[in-house]
């Protein structure tokens, strides 16, 4: 009889000390992650693949010299900035390049040192992405007044435009509206035609952060903390994207 009692006790305390364990492991991750998209925490296990590609590159410069400023530079900062966050978002991130070089070398088509570093681009985004993102500068020297950040995609990519929504409204909120307070200025998507966008064959964007030959924007391109920001707003965008 003692002897019975004692079972029952044993196992009633082993089912109570179990359940305390549950509880205490669902509080540790409501507490861990309440900050967290919920995507995000799936995809800490799925770790999708991000091909991030910082446009232009040693001798291409891109836009922007007569400003002192060289697009290349810009472009790699920021996509740097856009690694770390997504990196810290737990996704796997592959950079077409994360030094100031061009990309030609890499290819081993017969054609001209710009189509080579285009075609290098593809490939690597291709072989290792599931959604990529080039990052890029504006230019409009007809139109020093247009400005914003503009962010194209492929017209026949539903997915690449649910991405470039998504990212547009993550830049409208983090950047234009609470960064920058502006309400007259805002992201738009825009579909194109552009070789990276048109020869990929994942959904992916091409982001022009700003227009370098606009003054407002250029003084933005100069900050670091609006950098950061871009960078934030893009990853969060990304985050959003997975998440619906
Ligand atoms: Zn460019």
């Amino acid at each position: 009889m003692l002897k019975r009692y004692v079972f029952i006790t044993i196992k009633i305390n082993k089912k109570l000390f179990f359940s305390c364990i549950l509880f205490i492991c669902m509080i540790c991750f409501f507490v861990t992650w309440k900050d967290e998209p919920l995507a995000t925490v799936f995809h800490s296990s799925i770790r999708s693949k991000i091909v991030i590609d910082p446009g232009h590159g040693g001798i291409d410069g891109g836009t922007g010299e007569n400003f002192g400023l060289l697009e290349k530079n810009i472009n790699l900062k920021v996509s740097l900035k856009l690694k770390k966050s997504l990196i810290g978002k737990n996704f796997n991130v592959i950079m077409t390049r994360d030094k100031d070089v061009s990309l030609e070398e890499k290819s081993d088509i017969k054609a001209s040192r710009y189509l080579k570093d285009l075609d290098a681009r593809k490939s690597m985004i291709n072989n290792n992405g599931d959604i990529f993102t080039s990052i890029h500068v504006d230019a409009n020297p007809d139109s020093i007044k247009t400005r914003g950040v503009k962010i194209y995609y492929y017209p026949t990519s539903t997915e690449s435009k649910r991405l470039a929504q998504s990212i547009c409204t993550s830049i409208n909120n983090t950047v234009y509206k609470s960064f920058l307070n502006m309400n007259n200025t805002k992201a738009v998507i825009v579909p194109d035609d552009f070789y990276v966008l048109r020869e990929t064959q994942i959904p992916g964007v091409l982001i022009e952060i700003g227009f370098i030959t606009n003054p407002e924007d250029r003084k933005l391109l100069r900050s670091e903390k609006y950098k950061a920001k871009i960078a934030q707003a893009i990853c969060n965008g990304i985050v959003k994207y997975f998440k619906e």
